[in-house]
């Protein structure tokens, strides 16, 4: 199942402390609507089966991403936003967007939330949001974003007293959130395997992984080319079949760092996306893992 998530702009009309998608650049980048389509017809065409529209706040431009979801379902690619809900005020508005997102044919509604967000957006808007998806028939999440520290279980709090749908994700200790204290780790020796869905940014440049992966400036790891140059077959195909990301997906980065040397003491002290980083945004231990990823890992066990 090929999926993609679509940076239509990384502009957002919030600045959350620990955003991953902006680090400093205060330069927002947006793709041609024009331009959209046509690579939604190219995604069809390459059989991508989901996509979700995310980077800055997509529903800034609520009407060109009404006309791509609408697009998305002609071509029967499901359809997921990525939104903090600023356009929730009321239940009233809240209605407003569900019913223009749901009539052009989304499939899903992410909110994001988390103690950063809820700085700027009111979590009535949330609430307002996720009772609208309800009341319309549009399946929602709410993705809350903690670090697990004490200040967050109000939060949590607040989700469960309103009996909304909620998974915590961690935090991701990149972009703004670079610099944060970071909570001690108390849970069990993890795979950290990644699905790795490829993002793709306004300024057409494709990335292997989503989340942290387009912020590995040292290496350019992630980094699969651009679809100005290559087609988005070429790309999928290039994410796919590079042994390294697939020795991610399956073998799980906690197995790579450990044959990489890391004591089981220091892999449990980092999340997945720091081991990451310091896996594969290093020149050295890149080179070294790169040359091992189709001899050495391939045999390798604990
Ligand atoms: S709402 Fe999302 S994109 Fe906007 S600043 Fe917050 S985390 Fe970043
Ligand atoms: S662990 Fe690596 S591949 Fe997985 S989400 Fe984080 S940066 Fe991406």
């Amino acid at each position: 199942m090929r999926k993609l998530a679509f940076g239509y702009s990384t502009r957002c009309n919030v600045r959350c402390g620990h955003c991953v998608a902006a680090d400093g650049i205060l330069e927002h980048s947006k793709m041609e609507l024009a331009r959209a389509k046509v690579i939604l017809d190219q995604l069809s065409a390459a059989h991508i089966t989901g996509i979700s529209f995310t980077a800055g706040e997509p529903l800034i431009y609520l009407d060109d991403i009404a006309e791509l979801i609408r697009l998305c379902k002609e071509y029967g690619i499901y359809s997921r936003v990525v939104t903090n809900s600023f356009w929730a005020k009321t239940p009233e508005l809240a209605d407003e967007t569900i019913l223009k997102l749901k009539g052009n044919g989304l499939s899903q509604l992410r909110l994001s939330y988390s103690r950063w967000h809820q700085e700027n957006i009111a979590q009535q808007n949330v609430l307002n949001a996720a009772r609208s998806c309800v009341k319309n028939g549009l399946a929602y999440f709410i993705s809350f974003v903690t670090d697990f520290s004490e200040e967050d279980v109000a939060f949590e709090q607040y989700l469960r007293e309103h009996r909304l749908i909620f998974f915590p994700e961690p935090v991701i200790f990149a972009g703004r959130a670079q610099s944060f204290a970071r909570q001690p780790i108390r849970t069990d020796y993890q795979e950290n395997c990644c699905a790795m869905n490829p993002y793709l940014a306004p300024n057409l440049d494709m990335y292997a992984c989503c989340d942290a992966g387009s912020h590995f400036s040292k290496t350019n790891f992630f980094h699969l080319g651009n679809l100005q140059e290559s087609s988005v077959h070429e790309l999928f195909e290039k994410s796919e079949t590079d042994s390294l990301y697939n020795h991610i997906r399956n073998m799980g980065i906690s197995a790579i760092a450990s044959f990489a040397g890391y004591s089981a003491r220091d892999i449990i002290r980092y999340r997945k996306c720091e081991l990451c980083e310091k896996l594969f945004n290093n020149p050295e231990s890149l080179a070294m893992l790169q040359s091992e990823a189709d001899s050495g890992m391939n045999v390798w066990c604990r």
